[in-house]
C-alpha cells in the first residue's frame, strides 16, 4: 500500500516533485527536462534558486496554472497567477486543500524562522503529502498529520538523515521519501541511512524526466 502511494508522486531530484492525482501539482520545479505544461498548480517553498525556478516554472505552467508562493515572497515575484499564503494558512486551489507550515533552520543561518518560508501538505483525493520545504527537525512538526512525507536528508543547508528519522518519528506518516540529495550536497548513503532508520515503510525514488 505506501508503494501505491510513491507512484502518484514523481520526483525530479533535489526537492523537486510532482504529484498526479485529479490535479496536477508541482513543488518546488528545478532541472525540468520537458516542457510538459501540465501543472494545474505549483507550489514554492522558499526563494534559492534550487527550489524557486522561473525558467522550470514556465516549462510545467500553463495559461491557467495557479503558483502558490509564501506571504513572504510577495514583493519578489511577478506572476498574473500568484497566490500568496502564510504559514498557519490553509486554501482551495484549483479544488485542492492546501495547508501551509513552517519550515527553518534550528542550528544553521540558510533559512532563518524570521523569513517565513514555509512547507506544504496538500490533500489530494484524500491523500495528504507533506512537503517539509528546507527545515530542519522543528517542534511544529508534531502537529503535522499527513499519508506521505517529503523530508531533507543531506545535512548542510537542512537536516541529516539521523535528524529526518527523528522528523518522522515526530510525523509518523504511512510513507517517507527522502530528497534533498543527489544534487547540490547529499548522496544516496544519505537517502539509505533514513531509509535503515525510519519509523516507517521508506521509498527512495528514481529520478522521473
Ligand atoms: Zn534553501
Amino acid at each position: 500500500m505506501p508503494e501505491r502511494l510513491a507512484e502518484m508522486i514523481d520526483w525530479f531530484g533535489h526537492a523537486s516533485f510532482r504529484f498526479r492525482g485529479s490535479k496536477t501539482v508541482y513543488v518546488d520545479p528545478w532541472k525540468i527536462d520537458k516542457e510538459s505544461h501540465d501543472a494545474d498548480i505549483i507550489l514554492i517553498t522558499h526563494e534559492h534558486y534550487d527550489h524557486y525556478s522561473p525558467d522550470d516554472i514556465k516549462k510545467v505552467a500553463g495559461d491557467t496554472t495557479i503558483v502558490v508562493f509564501p506571504e513572504s515572497m510577495r514583493d519578489k515575484v511577478d506572476f498574473i497567477n500568484a497566490v500568496f499564503l502564510a504559514r498557519g494558512e490553509r486554501q482551495t486551489v484549483d479544488g485542492v486543500d492546501v495547508e501551509v507550515v513552517a519550515a527553518f533552520n534550528t542550528n544553521k543561518d540558510y533559512h532563518p524562522d524570521s523569513k517565513d518560508w514555509v512547507g506544504y501538505i496538500v490533500n489530494l483525493d484524500g491523500i495528504r503529502i507533506y512537503h517539509s520545504g528546507d527545515t530542519d527537525n522543528i517542534d511544529e512538526m508534531n502537529s503535522i498529520s499527513c499519508d506521505v512525507a517529503l523530508l531533507p536528508v543531506s545535512g548542510t543547508y537542512v537536516m541529516t538523515a539521523v535528524e529526518a528519522i527523528e522528523a518522522a518519528r515526530r510525523i509518523g506518516p504511512r510513507l517517507a521519501i527522502p530528497m534533498h540529495w543527489g544534487d547540490i550536497v547529499g548522496g544516496r548513503e544519505d537517502a539509505e541511512e533514513f531509509a535503515r532508520g525510519a519509523p516507517c515503510p521508506v521509498v527512495i525514488k528514481e529520478h522521473s524526466t
